[in-house]
Protein backbone atom coordinates (compact mmCIF):
# COMPACT_ATOMS: atom_id res chain seq x y z
CA UNK A 1 0.00 0.00 0.00
CA UNK A 2 2.51 2.32 1.03
CA UNK A 3 4.23 2.58 -2.50
CA UNK A 4 0.99 2.97 -4.14
CA UNK A 5 0.41 5.97 -1.89
CA UNK A 6 3.63 7.41 -2.85
CA UNK A 7 3.88 6.68 -6.48
CA UNK A 8 1.77 5.75 -9.31
CA UNK A 9 0.19 7.40 -11.45
CA UNK A 10 -2.59 10.27 -10.55
CA UNK A 11 -5.93 9.73 -12.62
CA UNK A 12 -8.99 11.67 -11.47
CA UNK A 13 -11.55 9.50 -9.74
CA UNK A 14 -15.19 9.95 -9.35
CA UNK A 15 -16.06 10.18 -5.31
CA UNK A 16 -19.46 10.41 -4.46
CA UNK A 17 -20.27 11.68 -0.99
CA UNK A 18 -21.29 9.17 1.59
CA UNK A 19 -21.82 11.99 4.90
CA UNK A 20 -20.71 14.88 6.62
CA UNK A 21 -20.27 16.45 10.07
CA UNK A 22 -19.49 19.79 11.50
CA UNK A 23 -16.47 19.85 12.82
CA UNK A 24 -16.95 23.71 14.21
CA UNK A 25 -19.40 26.68 12.59
CA UNK A 26 -17.13 26.98 9.75
CA UNK A 27 -15.41 23.47 9.28
CA UNK A 28 -16.55 20.07 7.71
CA UNK A 29 -15.59 16.88 7.73
CA UNK A 30 -16.64 15.09 4.37
CA UNK A 31 -16.68 11.18 4.07
CA UNK A 32 -16.06 10.10 0.32
CA UNK A 33 -16.52 6.74 -1.53
CA UNK A 34 -13.50 6.76 -4.06
CA UNK A 35 -14.13 3.15 -6.09
CA UNK A 36 -10.34 2.02 -6.37
CA UNK A 37 -8.24 4.81 -4.20
CA UNK A 38 -4.86 2.47 -3.77
CA UNK A 39 -4.36 3.60 -0.33
CA UNK A 40 -2.45 6.83 1.60
CA UNK A 41 -0.35 7.56 4.55
CA UNK A 42 -0.66 10.37 6.83
CA UNK A 43 -0.12 13.51 5.73
CA UNK A 44 -0.70 13.25 2.12
CA UNK A 45 -3.44 15.18 0.22
CA UNK A 46 -5.38 15.34 -2.43
CA UNK A 47 -6.56 17.28 -5.52
CA UNK A 48 -10.47 18.15 -5.71
CA UNK A 49 -12.01 18.92 -8.72
CA UNK A 50 -15.17 20.81 -9.58
CA UNK A 51 -16.84 21.36 -12.82
CA UNK A 52 -19.78 23.11 -14.06
CA UNK A 53 -22.54 22.63 -16.39
CA UNK A 54 -20.57 25.03 -18.53
CA UNK A 55 -16.90 23.31 -18.50
CA UNK A 56 -15.90 25.72 -16.24
CA UNK A 57 -13.50 23.71 -13.96
CA UNK A 58 -11.58 24.45 -11.10
CA UNK A 59 -9.26 22.26 -8.15
CA UNK A 60 -7.89 22.40 -4.85
CA UNK A 61 -6.05 20.71 -3.00
CA UNK A 62 -6.90 19.02 0.66
CA UNK A 63 -5.24 17.15 3.27
CA UNK A 64 -6.65 13.33 4.32
CA UNK A 65 -7.69 13.73 7.34
CA UNK A 66 -7.85 9.55 8.94
CA UNK A 67 -5.42 6.61 7.37
CA UNK A 68 -7.00 4.86 4.57
CA UNK A 69 -9.86 3.01 5.12
CA UNK A 70 -10.80 0.81 2.20
CA UNK A 71 -12.59 3.00 -0.78
CA UNK A 72 -13.29 5.88 1.97
CA UNK A 73 -11.72 9.15 2.40
CA UNK A 74 -12.12 12.02 5.00
CA UNK A 75 -11.58 15.70 4.15
CA UNK A 76 -12.04 18.31 6.63
CA UNK A 77 -13.01 21.44 5.25
CA UNK A 78 -12.44 25.11 6.44
CA UNK A 79 -15.39 27.51 4.66
CA UNK A 80 -12.90 30.48 3.80
CA UNK A 81 -15.15 33.13 2.92
CA UNK A 82 -15.58 34.55 -0.50
CA UNK A 83 -13.88 31.19 -1.49
CA UNK A 84 -14.63 29.39 -4.66
CA UNK A 85 -14.58 25.78 -3.83
CA UNK A 86 -14.51 25.27 0.25
CA UNK A 87 -17.67 26.79 0.94
CA UNK A 88 -19.11 24.61 -1.78
CA UNK A 89 -17.51 21.72 -0.28
CA UNK A 90 -18.68 22.61 3.02
CA UNK A 91 -22.60 23.63 1.82
CA UNK A 92 -23.42 23.26 -1.32
CA UNK A 93 -22.85 18.92 -1.67
CA UNK A 94 -25.81 16.62 -0.54
CA UNK A 95 -24.82 12.49 -0.03
CA UNK A 96 -24.39 10.72 -3.38
CA UNK A 97 -23.44 13.72 -5.04
CA UNK A 98 -20.24 13.43 -7.21
CA UNK A 99 -17.04 15.81 -7.18
CA UNK A 100 -13.49 14.49 -8.77
CA UNK A 101 -10.50 13.46 -6.84
CA UNK A 102 -6.79 12.78 -7.62
CA UNK A 103 -4.32 11.65 -5.43
CA UNK A 104 -2.81 10.96 -3.05
CA UNK A 105 -0.41 13.74 -3.86
CA UNK A 106 2.78 14.40 -1.52
CA UNK A 107 5.50 11.77 -0.02
CA UNK A 108 7.69 14.45 2.21
CA UNK A 109 5.54 15.41 4.75
CA UNK A 110 4.05 12.39 6.08
CA UNK A 111 4.53 10.27 9.03
CA UNK A 112 4.37 6.25 9.03
CA UNK A 113 3.88 5.04 12.39
CA UNK A 114 6.79 2.36 11.95
CA UNK A 115 9.36 5.03 10.60
CA UNK A 116 11.31 5.79 13.66
CA UNK A 117 11.43 5.56 17.34
CA UNK A 118 11.74 9.50 17.41
CA UNK A 119 9.39 11.65 19.05
CA UNK A 120 7.33 13.67 17.30
CA UNK A 121 5.75 17.32 17.50
CA UNK A 122 2.44 18.61 15.85
CA UNK A 123 2.23 22.26 15.71
CA UNK A 124 -1.02 22.94 13.80
CA UNK A 125 -2.66 26.86 12.82
CA UNK A 126 -6.57 26.72 12.62
CA UNK A 127 -7.41 23.67 9.68
CA UNK A 128 -3.49 22.83 9.54
CA UNK A 129 -4.59 20.16 11.74
CA UNK A 130 -6.12 18.08 9.31
CA UNK A 131 -3.04 16.39 8.36
CA UNK A 132 -1.46 15.89 11.46
CA UNK A 133 -4.60 14.48 12.96
CA UNK A 134 -4.32 11.47 10.07
CA UNK A 135 -0.77 10.98 11.94
CA UNK A 136 -2.56 10.94 15.88
CA UNK A 137 -4.83 8.90 14.39
CA UNK A 138 -2.80 6.40 12.09
CA UNK A 139 -0.32 5.82 15.62
CA UNK A 140 -3.38 5.01 17.11
CA UNK A 141 -5.06 2.34 15.08
CA UNK A 142 -1.53 1.31 14.88
CA UNK A 143 -1.07 1.06 18.89
CA UNK A 144 2.45 2.96 18.15
CA UNK A 145 3.32 4.20 21.10
CA UNK A 146 6.06 6.84 19.80
CA UNK A 147 5.14 10.11 22.33
CA UNK A 148 3.38 12.69 20.18
CA UNK A 149 2.40 16.34 20.97
CA UNK A 150 0.13 18.63 19.06
CA UNK A 151 0.33 22.28 19.62
CA UNK A 152 -3.03 23.86 18.02
CA UNK A 153 -3.17 27.63 17.68
CA UNK A 154 -7.37 28.26 17.00
CA UNK A 155 -8.99 31.29 17.56
CA UNK A 156 -11.27 30.66 20.07
CA UNK A 157 -12.41 27.27 21.88
CA UNK A 158 -15.49 27.27 19.51
CA UNK A 159 -12.45 26.98 16.54
CA UNK A 160 -10.86 23.34 18.05
CA UNK A 161 -11.60 20.58 15.56
CA UNK A 162 -11.96 17.40 16.61
CA UNK A 163 -12.74 18.17 19.94
CA UNK A 164 -14.59 15.03 21.40
CA UNK A 165 -11.71 12.34 19.73
CA UNK A 166 -8.78 14.71 21.49
CA UNK A 167 -10.13 15.14 24.16
CA UNK A 168 -10.70 11.48 25.24
CA UNK A 169 -6.97 10.77 26.58
CA UNK A 170 -4.47 8.92 24.44
CA UNK A 171 -0.96 7.42 26.32
CA UNK A 172 1.75 9.22 24.66
CA UNK A 173 -0.13 12.24 23.40
CA UNK A 174 -0.03 15.44 24.76
CA UNK A 175 -2.54 18.01 23.30
CA UNK A 176 -1.93 21.98 23.68
CA UNK A 177 -4.40 24.42 23.04
CA UNK A 178 -3.64 28.40 22.08
CA UNK A 179 -6.28 30.71 21.42
CA UNK A 180 -5.41 33.92 19.68
CA UNK A 181 -9.01 35.62 20.33
CA UNK A 182 -10.59 34.47 22.74
CA UNK A 183 -9.82 32.24 25.72
CA UNK A 184 -11.78 29.84 27.83
CA UNK A 185 -12.13 31.05 31.22
CA UNK A 186 -9.42 29.82 33.78
CA UNK A 187 -7.15 29.45 30.86
CA UNK A 188 -3.94 31.30 32.41
CA UNK A 189 -2.09 32.28 28.64
CA UNK A 190 -3.27 35.63 27.58
CA UNK A 191 -4.92 35.32 23.73
CA UNK A 192 -2.15 35.85 21.30
CA UNK A 193 -0.21 34.18 18.30
CA UNK A 194 2.17 31.63 18.69
CA UNK A 195 5.41 32.23 20.92
CA UNK A 196 8.74 30.87 21.66
CA UNK A 197 7.76 30.33 24.97
CA UNK A 198 5.13 28.02 23.79
CA UNK A 199 6.92 26.14 21.67
CA UNK A 200 9.61 25.63 24.69
CA UNK A 201 6.67 24.75 26.86
CA UNK A 202 4.50 22.52 25.29
CA UNK A 203 6.83 21.22 22.26
CA UNK A 204 10.01 18.52 22.71
CA UNK A 205 13.42 20.08 23.82
CA UNK A 206 15.53 19.93 20.78
CA UNK A 207 17.83 17.41 22.53
CA UNK A 208 15.41 15.11 22.14
CA UNK A 209 15.34 15.00 18.20
CA UNK A 210 11.49 15.30 17.58
CA UNK A 211 10.81 15.04 14.24
CA UNK A 212 8.54 18.05 13.42
CA UNK A 213 5.32 18.50 11.70
CA UNK A 214 4.02 22.29 11.04
CA UNK A 215 0.98 23.19 9.20
CA UNK A 216 -1.45 25.88 8.49
CA UNK A 217 -1.56 29.36 7.02
CA UNK A 218 1.69 30.42 5.26
CA UNK A 219 2.39 33.15 8.38
CA UNK A 220 1.63 31.12 11.22
CA UNK A 221 3.74 27.92 9.50
CA UNK A 222 6.94 30.37 8.54
CA UNK A 223 6.75 31.49 11.99
CA UNK A 224 6.41 28.41 13.92
CA UNK A 225 9.72 27.25 11.86
CA UNK A 226 11.58 29.91 12.70
CA UNK A 227 11.43 29.91 16.63
CA UNK A 228 11.96 25.87 15.98
CA UNK A 229 15.43 26.32 14.28
CA UNK A 230 15.96 29.41 17.23
CA UNK A 231 15.29 26.80 19.74
CA UNK A 232 17.94 24.38 18.43
CA UNK A 233 15.81 21.73 16.25
CA UNK A 234 17.78 20.09 13.30
CA UNK A 235 15.98 21.76 10.18
CA UNK A 236 16.15 18.54 8.34
CA UNK A 237 13.72 17.44 11.30
CA UNK A 238 11.12 20.27 10.14
CA UNK A 239 8.69 19.37 7.78
CA UNK A 240 6.07 22.17 6.66
CA UNK A 241 3.15 22.20 4.82
CA UNK A 242 1.48 25.65 4.23
CA UNK A 243 -2.29 26.03 3.08
CA UNK A 244 -2.40 29.72 1.92
CA UNK A 245 -2.64 32.93 3.46
CA UNK A 246 -2.53 33.76 6.67
CA UNK A 247 -6.13 35.85 6.82
CA UNK A 248 -6.70 38.18 9.93
C1 LIG B 1 -1.30 20.87 0.36
C2 LIG B 1 -2.54 21.63 0.81
C3 LIG B 1 -3.44 21.00 1.65
C4 LIG B 1 -4.58 21.70 2.07
N1 LIG B 1 -5.43 21.07 2.94
C5 LIG B 1 -6.53 21.74 3.38
C6 LIG B 1 -7.42 21.11 4.31
O1 LIG B 1 -7.22 19.96 4.73
N2 LIG B 1 -8.51 21.81 4.72
C7 LIG B 1 -8.75 23.08 4.27
O2 LIG B 1 -9.78 23.66 4.68
N3 LIG B 1 -7.93 23.71 3.40
C8 LIG B 1 -6.83 23.06 2.93
N4 LIG B 1 -5.99 23.67 2.03
C9 LIG B 1 -6.40 24.99 1.46
C10 LIG B 1 -7.29 24.75 0.25
O3 LIG B 1 -6.54 24.17 -0.82
C11 LIG B 1 -7.89 26.07 -0.32
O4 LIG B 1 -6.85 26.98 -0.52
C12 LIG B 1 -8.94 26.67 0.59
O5 LIG B 1 -10.02 25.75 0.78
C13 LIG B 1 -9.50 27.97 -0.04
O6 LIG B 1 -10.06 27.66 -1.29
P1 LIG B 1 -11.29 28.51 -1.84
O7 LIG B 1 -11.49 28.12 -3.27
O8 LIG B 1 -12.46 28.38 -0.93
O9 LIG B 1 -10.78 30.00 -1.72
P2 LIG B 1 -10.17 30.88 -2.93
O10 LIG B 1 -11.26 31.26 -3.88
O11 LIG B 1 -8.97 30.17 -3.48
O12 LIG B 1 -9.67 32.15 -2.11
C14 LIG B 1 -10.60 33.12 -1.61
C15 LIG B 1 -9.89 34.11 -0.70
O13 LIG B 1 -9.41 33.43 0.48
C16 LIG B 1 -7.99 33.51 0.56
N5 LIG B 1 -7.54 32.16 0.97
C17 LIG B 1 -7.24 31.13 0.15
N6 LIG B 1 -6.88 30.03 0.86
C18 LIG B 1 -6.95 30.39 2.15
C19 LIG B 1 -6.69 29.71 3.37
N7 LIG B 1 -6.25 28.43 3.41
N8 LIG B 1 -6.87 30.40 4.52
C20 LIG B 1 -7.30 31.68 4.51
N9 LIG B 1 -7.55 32.38 3.40
C21 LIG B 1 -7.38 31.75 2.22
C22 LIG B 1 -7.51 33.88 -0.82
O14 LIG B 1 -6.31 34.63 -0.77
C23 LIG B 1 -8.64 34.72 -1.34
O15 LIG B 1 -8.54 36.05 -0.83
C24 LIG B 1 -4.83 23.01 1.62
C25 LIG B 1 -3.91 23.63 0.76
C26 LIG B 1 -2.77 22.95 0.37
C27 LIG B 1 -1.79 23.65 -0.55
Amino acid sequence: MARAAVSGRLTWRVARLVSSREENPSARTLVFDVPGWPGHLAGQHVDVRLTAEDGYSTQRSYSLAAPADGDRLELTVQDVADGEVSPYLTEGLSPGDPVEIRGPVGGYFVWRPADTAAPVLLVAGGSGIVPLMAMIRARREASARTPMRLIHSVRTADDRYYTDELRRPQPGLDVTYLYTRRTPEGFSRPPGRLTVADLNTNGWPADFAPDCFVCGPTGFVETAAEILIALGHDARRIKTERFGPSGG
